[in-house]
């Protein structure tokens, strides 16, 4: 078998070593990596934003999959993220049986849009399965950093697949007043509908945000469950877990400009604590512009599938090519992804602060 060539890796690919690999459960493997020392402001994260792995195949070279950091900014001096076995997937399977301490993982930078703005808040979290990983980080932030009471439903097949248990065992022990964790199994409840979700949330669903994450028919019985109990959908947030199809490490390429070429848009870009006014032609992609001139934007799919790259329209206009993820509620709100959006007036103001 013929090996595929490597694109040339982006100048936007870093590269982490496996520190530790732990054993969750029979099926979920976390692996934890070291920042590198001066790489400290790069692989900063929120609670609920994830990592986007390399994992090398033999047949395209490479795939890339997303892992939510389970670790938590505030309390973990390393970055750690879980992976629960797929059947029959492809990188799951190669992470948890290849990973060891020492070997190295080229990746993005942290990045997605399921954080939370204000930890003092109340709030409801919902977790399937694997679903518990930015959920835990979300947990133990708000837990360390603000003052809020937390309503957490998990739900899985048995008790033998409760990733984290003992965990949240003692979180719930140490925060008595703060913190409810309800216990959902299949194995002796059957599947969590939408009445028992409602029934279980109703008295506190009306004002909350509620953050859920989980596999595809839990999320639906969740939302469900959350519009039958009275809930505002404005305030839920979900992170959707599927696989990249893709190469987002490869290097970005851009068209030179033609002759008859429109002339560019500018764009006036707020990114952490900087602004950046760059010429956007008007056929490239924003995500595209930004990281050719090296201004590190967060992104993963590239692809408008995963909605890391994610940012607000703040002024002028701008299209997508394509939505694969942004809610019509995230969208009414102003918000658009990066990876997609070509301008479509002269000046164009975005951000990605809030
Ligand atoms: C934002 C985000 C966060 C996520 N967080 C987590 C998390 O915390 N924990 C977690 O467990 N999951 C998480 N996921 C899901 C994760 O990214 C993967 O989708 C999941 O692990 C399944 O991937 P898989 O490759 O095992 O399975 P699949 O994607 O189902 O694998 C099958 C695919 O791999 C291809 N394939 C098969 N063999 C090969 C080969 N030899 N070479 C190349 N391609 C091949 C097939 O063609 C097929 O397309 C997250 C996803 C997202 C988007």
């Amino acid at each position: 078998m013929s090996e595929t060539p490597t694109p040339q890796l982006g100048s936007f690919v870093r590269e982490l070593t496996v520190a530790d690999v732990i054993a969750e459960t029979p099926d979920a493997t976390s692996i934890v990596f070291d920042i590198p020392e001066g790489d400290e402001k790069e692989f900063r994260y929120k609670a609920g934003q994830f990592l986007t792995l390399r994992v090398p195949s033999e047949r395209t070279g490479s795939v890339a999959r997303c892992y939510s950091l389970s670790s938590a900014p505030d309390e973990d001096s390393q970055l750690k993220v879980t992976v629960k076995r797929t059947r029959d997937g492809y990188g799951s399977n190669w992470l948890c049986d290849n990973v060891e301490p020492g070997i190295k993982i080229h990746v993005l930078a942290p990045s997605g849009i399921f954080t939370v703005d204000n930890f003092d808040q109340d709030l409801i979290l919902l977790a399937g399965g694997s679903g518990i990983t930015p959920v835990m980080s979300i947990l133990r932030t708000a837990l360390k950093r603000g003052t809020g009471h937390i309503v957490l439903l998990y739900a899985n097949r048995d008790e033998q697949s409760v990733i984290f248990a003992e965990q949240l065992r003692q979180l719930q022990e140490a925060n008595p007043d703060r913190l409810s964790v309800i216990h959902w199994l299949e194995s002796l409840s059957g599947l969590a509908t939408p009445e028992m979700i409602g029934n279980i949330l109703q008295p506190v669903a009306a004002k909350r945000h509620t953050y859920m994450c989980g596999p595809g028919p839990f999320m639906e019985s969740a939302r469900a469950g959350l519009r039958r109990s009275g809930a505002d959908m404005h305030l839920i947030h979900q992170e959707v877990f599927s696989s990249i199809e893709g190469d987002p490490f490869a290097e970005v390429v851009i068209a030179e400009p033609v002759e008859g070429d429109d002339e560019p848009a500018t764009a006036i870009v707020e990114l952490d604590d900087e602004v950046h006014e760059v010429s956007w032609p008007r056929n490239t992609p924003l995500l595209d512009v930004l990281l050719s001139q090296g201004i590190q934007a967060p992104f993963s799919c590239r692809k408008g599938e995963c909605s890391a790259c994610a940012c607000i329209l703040k002024s002028g206009e701008a299209e997508m090519m394509h939505n694969g993820i942004l809610e019509p509620e995230e969208v009414e709100d102003g918000f658009v992804l990066g990876c997609q959006l070509l301008p479509k007036s002269d000046k164009v103001e975005i951000t990605y602060n809030e």
